[in-house]
């Protein structure tokens, strides 16, 4: 029997072929349609049932379950230096350069601003409390060493293949695996998925590549950034803005358009004016033009305003970091040769249920057009389709209301349509509830509450289902988690209104929630037991 993979799937032919004491042709070419039918194992004409090209959040997802399904499954993953020279081990952005570090780095800095507001609560904290960048990058790259660690004794333990290489397409079928010396060895699978992920972008002026930073590098960064200029207002932009500066450093943003583009953009300015009031600046509505060196770590920044289209200044930082978006890292992939389409504006690759237009070929995570760029949706993406691969299963990914979370010092997390997307899509079928709120947490240290705030939208016409949720606080991404679950239920405001809440928390305030902006009403904040 021609059937190769895991033990459970090589002892089930052997009894298959035992009990069938004649072992003809027909046996065996029913047995691999079984096989290929039910169970996506199909006869082996490959070396492997999966072959996954990136071994991030989505690609590892999709290669372990596979692997427990009983396919034979093997992982490429390769990363190429960052022109500072900055790499790292497998696991992909998630863990090595993106929520995993930044995530801790966002806790270093909340951790200083607990420490100063401790002397209130009785503490007798030293007057300077300071952040060592050195030790506080030493453990965090620690952890993730750890990550990558784990990450490859998994995979062993699941029997899949990893291969520290890089990949690209040869034939639908067939790829070429070029390690870190040069040299080329070709696998062959039934399937592919591409999970490469995506890389940040640099701007097109002199000095940006040579003499900048991204998120790739700040993790790992040898010396304290010191002085440093955020260019971009997504995500990344404001996230790295908000814990450099919580960590002690003088913070600049420079911003192209608005902050958090997409996002509800009355939320996206309480965020902004958050972190105003705690030092960080922002330059409005311009773009670098030009950076060089002008001393010992000092980079001077030419910028002008996208409006005037004329240099309006420059400025000296010790650090640029660049947070101007991302692009998939499927350039090298040579997805011509698999026939896989994809935009050559944007390098993205359209799917329909993770499935390319070139039959076997996949794809999951960052690298879909048009699809939320986070860690678990790549990974459940990664795992619904193995097992639509494996198990016969035909359960497929649902993209719609994912909840998120930008770590900013005063954090916001939402899930569903912001103000803006709901009113476009409901009209006058939409009713906004809003509160301020003060946390009770913020009330010893007298702490400014102007940005604690959330909204909750619904619809009109009962039975009133809510569709979007938004809300501002600490531990925001906490809080949004489990409603999130309850809008994924269809949850109703009459049901959320009858919630008991948890007291004196911060999410209790979503079940307080009873002044609408049709009202007129002041929105500001109630007494705590009201
Ligand atoms: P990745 O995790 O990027 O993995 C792709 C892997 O493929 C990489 O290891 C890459 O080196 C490798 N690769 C690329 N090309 C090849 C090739 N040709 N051959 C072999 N290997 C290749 N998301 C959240 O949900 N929460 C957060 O808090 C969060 N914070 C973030 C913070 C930052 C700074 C950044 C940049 C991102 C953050 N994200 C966050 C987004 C999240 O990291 C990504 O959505 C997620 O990692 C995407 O997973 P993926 O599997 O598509 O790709
Ligand atoms: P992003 O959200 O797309 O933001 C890019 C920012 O850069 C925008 O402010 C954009 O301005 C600006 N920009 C783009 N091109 C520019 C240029 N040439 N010059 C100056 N500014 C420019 O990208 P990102 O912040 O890199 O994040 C990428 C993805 O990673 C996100 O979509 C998110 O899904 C994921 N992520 C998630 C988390 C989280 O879950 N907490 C954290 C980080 C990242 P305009 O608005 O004017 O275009």
């Amino acid at each position: 029997m021609n059937v190769i993979g895991s033990s459970t799937r090589t002892s089930a032919a052997c009894l298959f072929s035992k009990i069938l004491t004649s072992p003809r042709a027909r046996i065996k070419i029913s047995w691999d349609i079984v096989c290929s039918k039910h169970s996506g194992l199909g006869s082996r004409q490959y070396e492997y049932d999966l072959v996954v090209i990136g071994g991030g959040s989505g690609g590892l997802a999709c290669a372990k379950e596979s692997a427990l399904l009983g396919a034979k499954v093997a992982v490429l993953d390769f990363v190429t230096p960052t022109p500072l020279g900055t790499y790292w081990g497998i696991g992909g952005t998630c863990v090595n350069v993106g929520c995993i570090p930044k995530k801790l780095m966002h806790q270093a800095s909340l951790l200083g601003e607990a420490v100063r507001e401790a002397r209130s609560f009785g503490w007798q904290i030293p007057d300077k409390v300071w952040c060592d960048w050195s030790r506080l990058r030493e453990a965090v790259q620690d952890h993730v060493k750890s990550v990558n660690w784990v990450t490859r004794v998994q995979l062993k333990e699941k029997k899949v293949t990893y291969i520290n290489a890089r990949g690209y397409f040869k034939e639908p079928h067939v790829i070429g695996c070029v390690s870190k010396d040069g040299k080329e060895k070709t696998i062959t699978a039934e399937k592919v998925l591409i999970a490469v992920g995506g890389r940040p972008n640099y701007p097109q002026i002199p000095g940006a590549v040579d003499l900048g930073i991204t998120s790739d590098d700040i993790f790992s960064l040898k010396y304290p950034p010191e002085k440093t200029l955020v260019v971009g207002g997504g995500y990344v932009g404001l996230e790295c803005a908000g814990f450099l500066s919580g960590l002690g450093f003088d913070v600049t943003v420079m911003l192209r358009s608005i902050a958090l583009r997409g996002f509800d953009q009355q939320m996206a300015t309480l965020i902004r004016e958050d972190m105003e009031r705690r030092g960080i600046k922002f330059i409005d509505e311009c773009i670098p033009t030009n950076m060089q060196k002008v001393g010992k770590g000092k980079l001077e920044v030419s910028f002008k305003s996208v409006k005037e289209k004329q240099e309006v200044s420059k400025a000296v930082f010790k650090t640029v970091l660049f947070a101007i978006g991302r692009k998939p890292a499927t350039e090298q992939l040579q997805l011509q040769n698999a026939g896989v389409d994809y935009n050559p504006e944007t390098g993205k690759i359209s799917v329909t249920d993770e499935a390319t237009n070139s039959n076997g070929v996949y794809a999951v995570g960052d690298v879909l057009e048009g699809k939320p760029e986070l860690t678990p949706v790549a990974i459940q993406a990664g795992k619904l389709l193995a097992r639509r691969l494996f198990s016969g299963s035909n359960k497929r990914m649902d993209y719609s209301n994912v909840a998120t979370t930008v770590f900013t010092p005063i954090e916001y997390g939402c899930v569903g349509l912001s103000e803006e997307v709901a009113k476009k899509e409901f009209s006058d079928n939409l009713e906004v509830y809003h509160a301020f709120y003060k946390p009770t947490e913020f009330t010893v240290p007298q702490k400014d509450t102007s940005s604690c705030y959330l909204k909750v939208l619904c619809l009109m016409k009962e039975p009133r289902t809510i569709v979007g949720m938004h809300f501002i606080g600490p531990q925001a991404g906490e809080v949004i988690q489990g409603f999130a679950a309850a809008m994924k239920a269809g949850i109703t405001m009459e049901q959320l209104q009858d919630t008991i809440g948890i007291h004196p928390t911060t999410a209790e305030e979503f079940t307080r929630i009873f002044i609408t902006k049709r009202s007129g009403l002041d929105p500001s904040v109630q007494s705590c037991c009201s």
